[in-house]
């Protein structure tokens, strides 16, 4: 399909109960493309009262999610996976267009989302318990798990695909019901995406959309409400912090995967060429726009020359433009306010006396785009050691010892992922366990993985997802003590 097409393609209402529905009073609101500004489509523009009727819907349809068999929602999920590979295209195309990343890094997030959806239909098969005798040998202890109940869950506009079937993966796996809602950005994805959840038989009610540009407004009495039962975000730790005091009041259950201020370490005795391509990777993957996205580059004082010189050729030679266009590596980000930012955090380094090696502002022209940028001699006070970038620039900072680095990279309240290049395996192992982060790239500039457990510690985050234990963040753990004797 052409562009226009697969934007006709997509339904713009909200889906409540199995139906596609306005909002109430009709309001809807731009989504617009962040290459050139330009509006795609209108969306409709839930209300609270329609977030309420989501959420009735959801908790109408809980017994029937509840109900379905492990092998039927095992084959919802399937069957969803094969629907999102054969349109792989045209749901590339939407995604780009609404979000900007370059078509082939829109194909692979698809690829990598459909990819929660087969992991879990695996997982919905394999729920187990557990069978105990009690110490006195009196009774019997039977532990099984069941549905959490209907789930609130809540995406950025960064991953608008990852970040829906990474959640919506294990709450249906675990038979529960659900409110989804995406990004105002990026909400296109997101509906393309329950349509298919809809064609591959799921419940109705079983998921639910709701599409707004008031987020507190419509999402807070639905926590408040006590109808959820649990609450999975993925966005900035200070809207986390928010949810976390609301989901207090009825004692929700969370998951939450919050901001991330990735440390990269290139050590002396690492492979510079495989640092470099995991620096590519770590920094650039989606415009720098990740919460995995190394923020803090800490290279061995001896190679730091070197491998500024190889990051800033490799870095100057991508190609910035449209998403949808061939050859382009790098596209805009997602709007002013990111422009803004990242204007802000690398004019701050500089006044602070780093140096561009490359890059360093804006391009001109209708679309959100920033040249990807290499900083050195970025001051240990720099705002952007302490922020999220949310771009494309990589900041390079000497060190002399281990102990000096391992400090410099825990000394921050994020801890998703940290990354560490070096061919000293006992160096490996030692710096490894000591970064205070939930995941650790080893040579590897890339962990996003659906079968590995994905989150993080301190300010970034509370729980998993992915991997064998993805499931249990939608499920309850019940025991009934049985009498024998
Ligand atoms: P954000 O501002 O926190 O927004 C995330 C989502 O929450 C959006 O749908 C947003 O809708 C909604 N939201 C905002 N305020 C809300 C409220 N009071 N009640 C309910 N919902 C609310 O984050 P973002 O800027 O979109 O996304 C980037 C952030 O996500 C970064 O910090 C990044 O590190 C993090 N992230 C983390 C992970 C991870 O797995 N750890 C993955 C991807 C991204 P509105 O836009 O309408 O406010």
């Amino acid at each position: 399909m052409d562009e226009t097409a697969v934007i006709d393609a997509v339904p713009k209402q909200l889906f409540v109960g199995g139906s596609w529905t306005d909002a109430t009073g009709g309001a809807t609101f731009d989504v617009h493309d962040p290459a050139n500004g330009s509006v795609l489509c209108s969306v409709a523009d839930a209300t609270p009262e329609d977030g309420m009727a989501a959420m009735q819907a959801a908790v109408k349809s809980q017994p029937a999610m509840a109900a379905l068999t492990p092998r039927e929602r095992a084959d919802v999920l399937t069957k969803a996976f094969q629907l999102l590979h054969e349109r792989i295209d045209d749901l590339a195309l939407l995604m780009t267009l609404e979000m900007g990343k370059p078509l082939a890094e829109a194909r692979g997030e698809i690829s990598y989302a459909a990819e929660f959806f087969r992991h879990f239909a695996a997982e919905a098969v394999r729920i187990d318990g557990g069978y105990q005798t009690a110490p006195a040998g009196n009774q019997r202890f039977l532990i099984t798990k069941q549905p959490v109940g209907p789930c609130i869950l809540i995406t950025p506009w960064n991953f608008p695909m990852a970040m829906g079937t990474r959640k919506l993966g294990p709450a249906i796996a675990a038979g529960c019901a659900s409110v989804i809602k995406p990004a105002p950005q990026t909400p296109l994805s997101m509906l393309a995406l329950v349509d298919i959840l809809t064609e591959a038989g799921l419940p109705e009610g079983g998921v639910n959309v709701i599409t707004c540009t008031d987020a507190n407004g419509v999402i807070e009495p639905m926590i408040r409400s006590g109808l959820a039962r649990k609450l999975s975000f993925t966005g900035s730790t200070k809207v986390g912090k928010i949810l976390l005091e609301q989901c207090a009041e009825k004692v929700l259950r969370t998951s939450m995967e919050l901001g991330g201020n990735a440390p990269f370490i290139v050590f002396e005795d690492a492979d510079l060429d495989e640092a470099v391509a995991g620096l590519m990777v770590a920094k650039m993957r989606n415009m720098g726009e990740a919460c995995t996205a190394a923020n803090r580059i800490y290279v061995h004082e001896s190679i730091i020359d070197e491998f500024g010189r190889r990051i800033a050729d490799t870095m100057s030679g991508l190609t910035v433009g449209r998403g949808t266009q061939e050859g382009v590596n790098v596209g805009p980000l997602i709007d002013q306010a990111a422009v803004d930012k990242v204007t802000r955090l690398v004019d701050d380094a500089v006044s602070k006396g780093a140096s561009v090696i490359t890059g360093g502002s804006t391009i001109d022209g209708d679309g959100y785009f920033f040249s990807p940028t290499v900083l050195t001699g970025v001051a240990k006070d720099a705002a952007l050691n302490a922020e999220e970038i949310f771009g494309p620039v990589a900041p390079l900072t000497p060190f002399r010892e281990e102990d000096e680095v391992i400090t410099m990279a825990n000394s921050t309240r994020y801890g998703l992922v940290g990354y560490v290049f070096t061919n000293d395996l006992r160096r490996a192992i030692r710096v490894s366990e000591s970064l205070e982060f939930g995941m650790v790239g080893l040579n590897s500039g890339l962990v996003s993985n659906p079968y590995a457990p994905f989150g993080g510690v301190k300010e970034s985050g509370l729980g998993r997802e992915g991997g064998s234990i993805g499931i249990d963040e939608f499920l309850e753990t019940k025991y009934i003590g049985i009498t024998v004797s």
